[in-house]
């Protein structure tokens, strides 16, 4: 049997992909239907921990933009993310996968507070672990909750999951001629503004060395093929020189 190249992984899943065509909200086919992706990984004996975005439900930068407070914009963000934890723990429970949502803002009743080593300890058991609430603070995004519990937990990688097949040196969808990077450099993503993370995540990353995998989640497989270490979407790594669009 094959090994997969990474033993723990993170992956980040935009609010947005378990709305499935509607754009907003939860789409239950959707969510199962990644449940099940991760499911394959899982039963390859990889460690899994997973952030989830809140932008289906709320984004605090929006809010503010119309006058709210911008924390308490933030909070209401980083609350809808326990709401598309929740969810996404219904569908892998479903699949008989054993998970736990942490929140880093306290909820008892509805999961663990985020304490790292128990974190660890559940993925050593084979657990999944979903990271809810963000980082608990305002300001922040769950691009760089990812990165901040990447380094916590030691992951071997982030898994991004979007609905492109990886980073593009323009929009795909509106640019014909967008060409595709097979390989990056974390210091190449920020200096050209590719904004496949924001800068915060970005330079978290790259100081803390945790390679980046972008890929297409919408193709069933993917994110086993990542793990696998097969050539998917866009590599982004600190060992990576310049930007490459060969392979
Ligand atoms: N958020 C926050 N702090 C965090 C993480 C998230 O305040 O550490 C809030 C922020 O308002 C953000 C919202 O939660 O807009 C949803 O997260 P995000 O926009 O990262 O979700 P995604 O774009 O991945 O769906």
């Amino acid at each position: 049997m094959d090994v997969p190249r990474h033993k723990r992984v993170i992956l980040k899943l935009s609010g947005e992909a378990l709305a499935g065509s509607k754009g907003y909200g939860i789409d239950p086919e959707v969510v199962y239907s990644i449940a099940v992706q991760i499911k394959e990984v899982v039963q390859l004996g990889v460690e899994v921990a997973i952030v989830v975005g809140g932008g289906n439900i709320w984004r605090g930068v929006a809010g503010s933009a119309k006058g709210m407070d911008r924390a308490t914009a933030d909070y209401m963000g980083m609350l809808a993310t326990v709401i598309n934890s929740l969810a996404l723990q219904d569908a892998l429970t479903k699949q008989n996968v054993d998970t736990r949502v942490q929140t880093a803002i306290e909820m008892r009743e509805v999961a663990e507070p985020y304490i790292r080593r128990r974190a660890i300890r559940h993925l050593e058991k084979g657990r999944v672990v979903i990271f809810a609430a963000g980082t608990g603070n305002p300001y922040f995004s769950t691009d760089t909750t990812a990165a901040l519990r990447a380094a916590e937990i030691e992951a071997d990688v982030i898994l991004m999951a979007k609905r492109v097949d990886g980073v593009y040196d323009s929009d795909p969808l509106k640019n014909a001629d967008a060409k595709k990077f097979h390989k990056l450099s974390y210091i190449d993503l920020l200096n050209r503004g590719l904004g496949v993370m924001d800068s915060t995540a970005t330079s978290l990353c790259m100081d803390n060395r945790i390679p980046l995998v972008v890929f297409n989640l919408n193709e069933s497989g993917n994110i086993k093929k990542a793990v696998m270490g097969e050539e998917v979407g866009t590599y982004v790594g600190g060992d990576i020189i310049g930007a490459s669009t060969t392979g």
